[in-house]
């Protein structure tokens, strides 16, 4: 079988994308909501833990509230860095306020902090307000 599983952070549904539609914003076959690309997702812990153990791209976290300020301030940088890694590594946002359970779970002690993962396994994370080159390099250095 060709192609990577990719699970959708919208419902959840793991999805198989063929290596040449990557690139082409392909989208969940059971909610339409883009794979790749697009508006960064929030996602739920047991939709981010499915993610990590299925999927073949590698899952950048980035733990955020609404009540903190860096994290709004961060959140255009990050989703830019989302553009423009799109096809290689996928970025979504996690609400700690929402899920505090998930905060506790990756023992988040400030936020914003990033966290990368490949294989369902952490590789490396980073805190604080970082700009969309940065977050590029770290993520390219981390995965
Ligand atoms: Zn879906």
């Amino acid at each position: 079988m060709s192609g990577k599983k990719l699970t959708c952070f919208d419902c959840g549904q793991l999805n198989r994308v063929p290596f040449d539609k990557l690139s082409a914003k392909p989208k969940c076959g059971t909610c339409g909501a883009l794979l790749v690309g697009g508006k960064v997702t929030d996602v739920d812990l047991a939709t981010l833990e499915k993610a990590m153990r299925n999927d073949d791209l590698p899952i950048v976290v980035d733990f955020w509230a609404p009540w903190c300020g860096p994290c709004r301030q961060m959140a255009p940088q990050f989703q830019a860095a989302s553009d423009i890694l799109a096809g290689q590594t996928r970025l979504v946002k996690l609400n700690t306020e929402a899920h505090p359970n998930a905060g506790a779970k990756y023992r988040i002690k400030g936020i914003p902090t990033m966290a990368a993962f490949a294989n369902g396994k952490e590789r490396d994370r980073h805190s604080g307000v970082t700009p969309t080159a940065a977050i590029i390099k770290w993520v390219k250095t981390s995965v």
